[in-house]
């Protein structure tokens, strides 16, 4: 591990904290104490329509319940607007984004026609299939979300297969390098900015933040290894200096099912309502 380890907990106040978020915590946590490092927590609210105080009240509960203790300050990414509005100008700035009008029924109705390839799903959504690719930014208004132009991107940074990312997860350990078919096969033109609010996405918000708390490891679940793809191209881009991954696998149910992340009766909050210990929490997600 590197030296000056730092790590991260980054949960959403979109709902309770379940097992699945106890074991990242937890990894992360005891990834940290092992190289006597620090762990940092992340409140990820930029998502404004789903997020809520009272989530995020519970979050600070559950996890000190839990026995974990991070380094002050906690990073709450909506005080911290102005931030990502300046790596997007960046992107902006170096031609690689474009205004996108499209509704998500726009997307689907896009992917029913004959010609367009139906069934790849991108690191949020179905792969965008390009309908606002080439708009200029001037006609950007209120009702738009901004999308990067992946293949622009590539094209501005040459060879990407001189990118890679640093797995140190219990599946995929290695040296991965980016690869352009890949990228635009199964990333696309993701959103930057949301056509809601004009708020920065999870995957520019996250990119900025790890450099910004100076994060070494990002320590998160396996379902977010293929966007890391993306996130090591928005480093190159922005020019950020780029961490090493782990992704832990994810908790599944009895049945081998994996825990949904809105799973409410896998709350955390039931079972010590239940009588559980922390001790139990560890045991109960194998640790
Ligand atoms: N807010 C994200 C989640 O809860 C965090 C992902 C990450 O750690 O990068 O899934």
């Amino acid at each position: 591990m590197r030296p000056d380890y730092r790590t991260r907990f980054a949960p959403s106040p979109t709902g309770p904290l379940h097992l699945g978020h106890a074991y990242s915590a937890l990894v992360a946590e005891d990834r940290a104490r092992r190289s006597s490092g620090a762990f940092l927590l992340r409140i990820e609210d930029t998502d404004t329509a789903r997020c809520r105080p009272e989530y995020e009240a519970a979050i600070h509960d559950i996890l000190g319940w839990l026995g974990l203790r991070w380094q002050p300050p906690v990073l709450r990414q909506s005080d911290h607007l102005a931030r990502y509005r300046a790596a997007l100008g960046t992107l902006i700035d170096a031609g690689l984004c474009y205004p996108c009008a499209c509704s998500r029924s726009d997307i689907r109705a896009a992917f029913s026609a004959p010609q367009e390839s139906a069934g790849h799903f991108g690191p949020d959504d179905p792969i965008y299939p390009g309908t606002c690719r080439g708009r200029g930014m001037a006609g950007m208004t209120g009702g738009h979300a901004v999308r990067l132009d992946i293949a622009k991107a590539i094209a501005l940074l040459g060879d990407v297969g001189q990118l890679t990312v640093t797995e140190t997860g219990p599946d995929r350990a290695g040296v991965w390098p980016l690869r352009r078919g890949e990228l635009i096969d199964q990333i696309g033109d993701v959103v930057l900015a949301r056509r809601d609010t004009g708020i920065a996405a999870y995957h520019l918000a996250v990119v900025v933040d790890d450099a910004a708390q100076g994060i070494t490891e990002v320590v998160r679940g396996a379902d977010i290894f293929e966007a890391t793809k993306l996130h090591r191209l928005l480093q190159a881009l922005l020019k950020l200096p780029v961490p090493d991954y782990h992704h832990h696998s994810l908790i599944r149910d009895d049945q081998g099912k994996r825990l949904a992340k809105r799973d409410d009766a896998r709350a955390l909050s039931k079972f010590r309502a239940d009588g559980a210990t922390p001790e139990d929490i560890r045991r109960l997600v194998g640790l």
